[in-house]
């Protein structure tokens, strides 16, 4: 790289020791988009894998590096880099965490509407259990984003914990989302025998919110294991519970490669319970949150599904304890972290064109 007096910048971005793959990458993608093709946006890092990543991401982007220099010969170090013009169109995505078909971004929109939980799952993604801090999503806010996404084009609404059902508010708060597009509430099915909770779910309109509850085998040994004793049985219950109600129940099982075993049994159940096969997905533990091994997950492999929380925008629903997957703060509109996940598929897509795998030290 050429080393030359710092062009005057627009935006400055101050990297610190972060590298692409411990969130620098959605930070430039989300400062650039926030300067007019032709301005400069400098970057100052410490990390000495971040200058030779700029030189490929810019050119991959379709942005130019002006300069860059060494502060001293070991860094820190300063990259000026002139935007381009607008990104081309999003690619088809190339990678599918979770089976079935791909969801085109801007599609689905997931909503954290709470991280308590009455379980606490040994590969749960999100960190929740009784203890976890609720950080309720309010229901106004989740109409605010469920609004804002039904007038991008978005399609279909998905609730996520924690437990959903201990939300105080949200019988009110699915049946509102509900109004605005289809809405299916993941839940763990074993806190809505009776009470408010009952009465939430059955507040719920069944032709626009399904139900998908979490049943990891046929036998109780394993899914206790991974859930706590005596869940399977009232999960089981739960099941039967809402399709009483007339909900379509969607079954969801999370595995680690060495129970695949698993899978023909818990098949044989839900075919005795009628469970449809297009209503089932069995997944791989994704080695976030408390999971301490399981499938490596980040942005160069995860199919971008944008989640919001209390917290912020995120690239994917398993990836909401994860710093290098967030996207920008609550307040972002959703247009633009919908802009940003386009941009950065573009540049992925670039790089893959070329053959590699991975576009910058994104382990
Ligand atoms: S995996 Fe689901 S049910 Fe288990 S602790 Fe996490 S949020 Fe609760």
């Amino acid at each position: 790289m050429a080393t030359e007096a710092m062009p005057t910048a627009a935006a400055e971005l101050d990297g610190g020791a972060m590298d692409c793959g411990s969130g620098l990458l959605l930070l430039l993608m989300r400062t650039i988009r926030g300067i007019d093709p032709g301005q400069v946006l400098l970057v100052r890092t410490e990390e000495p894998s971040v200058p030779p990543d700029l030189d490929d991401w810019a050119r991959l982007a379709g942005h130019e590096i002006l300069a860059a220099v060494a502060d001293a010969p070991g860094g820190p170090w300063q990259v000026a880099i002139r935007r381009g013009g607008a990104p081309g169109p999003a690619p088809e995505p190339a990678a599918v965490f979770s089976g079935g078909a791909a969801t085109p971004v801007g599609h689905r929109l997931w909503l954290y509407s709470n991280f308590h939980c009455n379980l606490a799952c040994s590969y749960c993604c999100a960190k929740s259990s009784p203890q976890a801090s609720p950080r309720q999503l309010s229901a106004a806010d989740a109409l605010e984003a469920a609004t804002q996404f039904a007038a991008l084009g978005g399609r279909e609404l998905i609730v996520t914990g924690g437990e959903p059902f201990l939300h105080p508010q949200i019988g009110a708060m699915v049946t509102g989302l509900a109004a605005l597009l289809p809405v299916t509430v993941l839940t763990n099915a074993m806190v809505f025998e009776r009470g408010a909770r009952r009465d939430a779910l059955e507040s719920m309109p069944r032709d626009r919110v399904n139900l998908q509850i979490s049943l990891d085998s046929a036998e109780a040994d394993l899914h206790d294991r991974q859930r706590g004793a005596g869940s399977h049985a009232k999960a089981l219950a739960g099941i039967a519970q809402a399709r009483a109600l007339g909900f379509t129940v969607r079954i969801a099982a999370t595995l680690h490669d060495a129970d695949a075993t698993a899978v023909g049994a818990l098949n044989t159940l839900l075919d005795t319970l009628g469970i449809e096969p297009a209503n089932r997905l069995i997944r791989p533990v994704a080695a976030q949150g408390y999971a301490t091994a399981g499938l490596p997950v980040g942005i160069d492999t995860l199919e971008p599904e944008p989640t919001l929380t209390t917290e912020g925008i995120w690239w994917h629903p398993v990836a909401v304890t994860d710093p290098a997957m967030r996207i920008g703060d609550a307040t972002v509109p959703l247009s633009e972290a919908l802009g940003i996940i386009r941009d950065t598929l573009a540049v992925q897509d670039a790089a893959h064109r070329e053959g590699r795998r991975h576009v910058f030290r994104c382990a």
